[in-house]
């Protein structure tokens, strides 16, 4: 392979993290190497999408530092799809004789509100999100097996349900099934047990149109349960059908997950799911009150989601909390009412940190000007400051990426989202960095 290019990939696994590596830069392969130019090639359209937003700049810039020189790096598309598309079905005849229908199969059993529309989408959850929304649209082509992961109570349940009711609406006579690995276990385990499994074979593999697995890293290290995973997962995956599953964590992390498993859990998109940032937050508890009937203003659902940033759940629970006390009580459902019930006093004097004040103390600890970190020079004696000060400001400001990006001479969110992500990798791993993270953040809240 080009030189070039291999320092450039060893650069980014560093700066990204071993997973964003994983998912997206093990992905790409080097089409043409030209004077000043790189083609890559990724899987499909939806992966060159996302790469182009979050991480192609990226790619550039490290091209260009590596050189030396200008570089241009350009995306297109592998030519042969990643997965076998789904047959066409045979066309009705249009006047057949009246037969009697095939009863539609029993719809999938899924909970009522974990649908897309309930679903709030940030940039927590937006890969996985718009993931399972595609492969609602288009089952077993785009991204087969999806793979969600993430921490509890952000999400994952609700996604792989929302699959399988979009899918039924659309056509109730598919068969989705939705269940959770464990039950998985539980049924194999029955089947052998009762030598029912001719009923078992059935359920999962000939009779299914679309597999929704919850929580996969339960069948970790018990091997007889992934040895028959991997049956269904291949007789479905060569069906062309589709298959989603979620878990705790990335296929590799899982331990005691057998690596012909963890392989094939790799092939389609790996998509993760993060704790909500606080606009989503926001608008999550916004939503939950209305569904509930329970009046609230902007100032509480704010007041609410700033007390709890752990994750969705909790987040529900706390509105109910506060709810039913204020019924109780008597009282108004507002801020005050919010940080009493939840728990924390009001501070004394909230500290507000606005972007220009982060701009200026950032500057001034690098001694770089305010106006290098609005401007377009990317080397990194300025682009480090400058993803910092993104970084600080998306922290401390509470203001949007969308926002912040225009208080850096108008770039486009996606480049703060980046800045903040490479920021969060860097400080992992460089201590200077995280150093001056800290003591930023300590001055401009006051801490200092
Ligand atoms: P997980 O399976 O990741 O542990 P769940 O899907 O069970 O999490 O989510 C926990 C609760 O939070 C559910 O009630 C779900 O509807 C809700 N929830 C999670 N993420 C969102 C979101 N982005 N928008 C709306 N509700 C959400
Ligand atoms: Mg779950």
């Amino acid at each position: 392979m080009n030189e070039l290019w291999q320092s450039t990939l060893d650069a980014l696994r560093a700066r990204v993290g071993e997973k964003s590596f994983e998912t997206w830069f093990s992905r790409l392969r080097l089409y043409e190497a030209g004077p000043n130019r790189l083609e890559l090639r990724v899987p499909n359209r939806f992966f060159k999408e996302w790469f182009e937003n979050n991480y192609l700049e990226e790619v550039r810039s490290t091209v260009c530092e590596l050189a030396q020189c200008e570089y241009q790096v350009e995306l297109g598309v592998e030519d042969t799809p990643e997965v076998p598309r789904l047959r066409e079905p045979e066309p009705e005849p249009v006047d057949a004789p009246a037969m009697p229908a095939a009863a539609p199969p029993p719809p999938p059993k899924l909970h009522p509100r974990y649908r897309f529309e309930s679903f709030i989408k940030g940039s927590s959850n937006e890969l996985a999100a718009s993931a399972a929304l595609a492969v609602a649209d288009e089952p077993g082509q785009r991204f087969n097996p999806l793979f969600i992961y993430g921490g509890v109570g952000l999400g994952k349940t609700h996604l792989l349900q929302a699959v399988g009711h979009s899918l039924h609406e659309r056509n109730p006579n598919q068969r989705i099934v939705y269940l959770s690995a464990e039950r998985f276990m539980n049924d194999f385990v029955t089947a052998v047990r009762n030598n029912a499994f001719d009923a078992f074979r059935a359920r999962y593999r000939d009779d299914c149109d679309c597999l929704l697995v919850d929580d996969i890293q339960f069948i970790a290290g018990r091997d007889r349960t992934m040895d028959e995973f991997f049956h269904v997962f291949n007789s479905l995956y060569e069906a062309g059908k589709q298959i989603v599953i979620s878990a705790d964590r990335v296929p590799a992390d899982m331990v005691g997950m057998e690596a012909r498993l963890t392989s094939r859990l790799n092939w389609g998109l790996v998509a993760d799911v993060q704790a909500p940032d606080l606009e989503t937050r926001i608008a999550i508890v916004e939503q939950k009150a209305e569904r509930d009937k329970v009046t609230i203003d902007r100032e509480t659902a704010r007041t609410i989601a700033e007390q709890v940033n752990s994750n969705v759940r909790d987040l529900e629970g706390a509105l109910v909390r506060v709810s039913a006390y204020a019924d109780l009580r008597g009282r108004t459902l507002d801020s005050d009412f919010v940080r009493e019930a939840l728990g924390t006093k009001k501070k004394a004097t909230p500290t507000i940190v606005t972007v220009e004040a982060v701009q200026k103390a950032v500057a001034g600890h690098f001694r770089v000007r305010v106006a290098e970190l609005k401007g377009r020079r990317r080397h990194q004696a300025i682009a480090r400051p400058r993803m910092i000060a993104m970084y600080l400001s998306r922290e401390l400001s509470g203001a949007s990426f969308p926002e912040i990006g225009l208080r850096f001479g108008g770039r486009d969110h996606s480049t703060v989202i980046s800045a903040c992500r490479r920021i969060e990798s860097i400080s992992q791993q460089d201590e200077n960095i995280s150093a001056a993270v800290d003591s930023l953040r300590d001055r401009l809240t006051g801490n200092a």
